[in-house]
Formats: structure tokens, sequence, C-alpha cells
């Protein structure tokens, strides 16, 4: 029986993981669960999972949680605030965490479950974004174990061989690793988003809700927003660089609409190995939870008989500037991603709260970017440091956008 922390338990993610989890009652067993703020939410997967803990990353949702608790669930201990969360993702009796936080607040608790050794599964983008080198460091110094849950980052991990999987989880990887398995290039498909047939003079009238319309995934929603600009395959795109160890020139983007094929691994060769199916995250979810066995999804098989046809294009510039804007971060190094993800974050909230034009988030975006990329990031001070200066930049700047 494995012990289990889901970082993130009331997102979409966390939910997933609940999902495949309960399905699984011989094999994982919940410890923790954690979220930010929703009492409701966290008092009713307490009831149907019964973790020792509950973490809440605001301190009064806490005291409403412990107040909102039945008798019966008296022995779950309800902790608060960020250290907490810490403190839980590095709690002696953990096997997994699944760190599925959105954005920077998940840097610090995924960090300590990497420090403590623990088998890690991750689908917060953001620490790879922010401390990506850090990260990688201690995941080889502490033994622990890294999977990618990002459905991308998971099916090139799938479409490895063995050898080579076992070293990108322990980060055990020389640095041209990937050139000595024959492998040519990383290739990450990209659904392209809602707005992929969008004439452009439309993008400034574009609204929250057709934003967070994804049509393929359900998610949370800055991820979504992420999708739709494609900041997200930005962010992927560092986290592959990271992960992988894989050298910038050798990452491709293909737009790939019916969201069919999750990513690919082109070899010397010429053969490419790509792993397919429903765009349903229990299945990388389930993968990294029981790699290197697989368990059973309930995720219905891919039906080729109806599958008409699979299409590729690339990404332009004119319409996916934020996309463009994430790999000339990468370029740059580490400062130039935390800040562009700091912006990003204040961005995409203007933007939901409908107080920056879809097409302004890349301005914001890039205008912040060209401030902070030169500065240097070489440890974790340096990275909040370079985050909050970003933040900071970003909220001044958004005064001269508003609506
Ligand atoms: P979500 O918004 O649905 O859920 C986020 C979770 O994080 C919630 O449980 C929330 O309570 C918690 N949280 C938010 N702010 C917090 C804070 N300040 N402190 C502590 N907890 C906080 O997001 P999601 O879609 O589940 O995405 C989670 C992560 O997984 C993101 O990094 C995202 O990029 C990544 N991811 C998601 C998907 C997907 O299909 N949803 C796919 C790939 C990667
Ligand atoms: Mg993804």
């Amino acid at each position: 029986m494995q012990q289990l922390v889901i970082l993130g338990a009331t997102g979409s993610i966390g939910q997933s993981t609940l999902k495949v989890v309960s399905e699984h009652p011989a094999r994982y067993q919940v410890l923790a669960l954690t979220a930010a703020s929703n009492v409701t939410a966290m008092l009713e997967l307490c009831s149907r999972f019964q973790p020792k803990y509950a973490v809440m990353a605001n301190q009064d949702a806490a005291v409403e949680l412990r107040q909102q608790l039945p008798a019966r669930l008296s022995g779950i201990e309800v902790l608060a605030g960020h250290e907490a969360l810490a403190d839980i993702a590095a709690h002696q009796d953990a096997d997994i965490v699944m760190a599925a936080i959105v954005g920077a607040a998940g840097l610090l608790p995924t960090l300590a479950a990497v420090r403590a050794g623990k088998k890690v599964l991750l689908a917060n983008k953001e620490a790879l974004i922010m401390a990506g080198s850090l990260f990688m460091q201690e995941v080889r110094r502490s033994g622990a174990t890294l999977l990618p849950v990002d459905s991308e980052h998971n099916a090139i991990f799938q479409c490895l061989p063995a050898s080579l999987q076992q070293a990108v989880s322990k980060h055990q990887l020389p640095a041209d690793s990937l050139a000595q398995h024959s492998v040519n290039k990383l290739m990450l498909t990209a659904s392209g988003g809602p707005f992929l047939q969008r004439p452009l003079h439309e993008f400034a009238s574009i609204t929250p809700e057709e934003a967070v319309a994804h049509p393929n995934w359900v998610m949370g929603q800055k991820i979504s927003v992420d999708s739709a600009t494609m900041m997200n395959k930005g962010l992927e795109f560092i986290e592959a660089h990271w992960l992988f160890q894989c050298p910038v020139d050798s990452i491709e983007v293909v737009i790939h609409p019916q969201s069919v094929i999750h990513s690919m691994v082109q070899y010397t060769d010429g053969s490419v190995i790509a792993q397919l199916g429903q765009p349903d995250m229990c299945t990388p979810i389930a993968y990294a939870l029981a790699y290197p066995e697989r368990i059973q999804t309930t995720v219905p098989a891919l039906d080729f008989s109806r599958m008409s046809d699979l299409s590729f294009c690339l990404a332009e510039k004119a319409r996916f500037p934020n996309l463009y804007l994430a790999i000339e971060a990468c370029r740059h190094g580490q400062a130039g991603t935390t800040a562009l993800n700091a912006a990003n974050e204040v961005a995409v909230e203007a933007f939901l709260r409908r107080q920056l034009a879809f097409n302004d988030i890349a301005r914001l975006n890039e205008q912040v970017l060209e401030q902070m990329a030169e500065q240097t990031a070489n440890d974790l001070e340096h990275i909040l440091t370079i985050d909050a200066r970003a933040r900071q930049l970003a909220q001044q700047q958004l005064g001269a956008y508003s609506l």
C-alpha cells in the first residue's frame, strides 16, 4: 500500500488523480489532501477519502474546515499555511506526492517533496519554469524520482527506451544522453486551442468564457487561458528542456488540433515514436502513479474506425506570440523564464478579471521579459526575488492597458 499526498487536490488534476486512486484501493491510500481555500470541495474529498491530514493554504479556510468537519471525521488533522504545505509534501510517511498546485505557488511544496526524496508526479510545470536547473539538481542529490504528468512530457517519456526513462526520472543524464540514444528531436504536439481559426482582428474582443472553453481538454482556468494563447506550449517547451536535458534546437512544436497524438520522439534512423490516446489526464496520471508498471483506467480505447483525419501545422508567430516569447526566454536562461512565468500569471489573472484584452497578454509579457531577462538567477532566493519583481512590473504596467 503506497501513501499518497495530493497537492492541489481540489483542482482538475487533483480530481483526476483521486479518480484513478479510487479505482485502485488496494494500491494507494490517501495520506494528505491540500487546497488553497475551497472548504466545500475539501469537505467532500475528506468525507470520501478520509486522509490523515487536510491542509488549506489559507488560514481562515482551515479554521472553517475544522469547524465544519463532522464528528466521524474528527480524526483528520487540519493544518494551515504555506509551511504546512511544504511539511506535508516531505512527510516521512508519504511515498508519492502529486504536485498539482497551479502556478508559482507550487514551487516550494514541490521542491520540499523532491528534497525529501519522494516519488514526485509533476503536473505543476511552473516549478520547472522558475527553477529548472536547481530543481533537477535536487532530484539527483536527494534520490527522488520525478515523473512527468503533463500529457506531452508523459508521452515523450513513454516513447523513450527504458534505460533512458530511468535516467530521466532520477536526473542521472549526462549532457548528451538523448543524442547517445539516437534521439534527434522531441516533438511537442499542441491542439492550437480554441482560436486556431479565429480571424486575428477579433483577438482583442475575445472573452474569458471563450478562452477557457478548450476544444479537447477539461482543465483549470489558468492553463486553459495559457492553452488559448499557446503560452502553455511555451511553458511546456521549457519544461521539456529541463526534464529531458534537451537542447533548445532539438525541441519542436507541432499543432495537431485533434489531440490524439500527445507528443512524439524522432530518432536518427528516421523513426518517429508517438504516444496516442483519448485527451484524458487519467492516462498520464495512472502511468506516473504506477511507473514502471501499468494499471487499468476507465479511459476508453481509441476507436480508429471513427477517426477520419489527423492533421498538423506549424504555429504562426502573429497568432501565438507567447509561444515564441517562451522559446526566446528559454534561450536566455532562468531569469527570463521566471520573469515570463510571473508576468504571465499576472496577465492571465487580469484577463480573467476583464482588465486586460486577450491580445495584450503577450504584449505585457514581452514588456516584462525585456526588462528582466538579463538578470541572473543562480539560487532560490534570486529566483523568488525575480518572480516578485516581475509581478510588480507587470502590475505597474497593467494600468497602461486597462480596458
Ligand atoms: P486548477 O486550477 O484546477 O487547480 C489548482 C489547485 O491548486 C487547486 O486544488 C487549488 O486549491 C490549488 N491552489 C491554487 N492556488 C494555490 C495556492 N496559492 N496555494 C496552494 N494551493 C493552491 O489547476 P489544474 O488544471 O488542476 O492544474 C494544476 C497544475 O497542473 C498546473 O500547474 C497546470 O499547468 C498543470 N497541468 C494541468 C493539466 C490539466 O489537464 N488540468 C494538464 C497538464 C498540466
Ligand atoms: Mg500539457
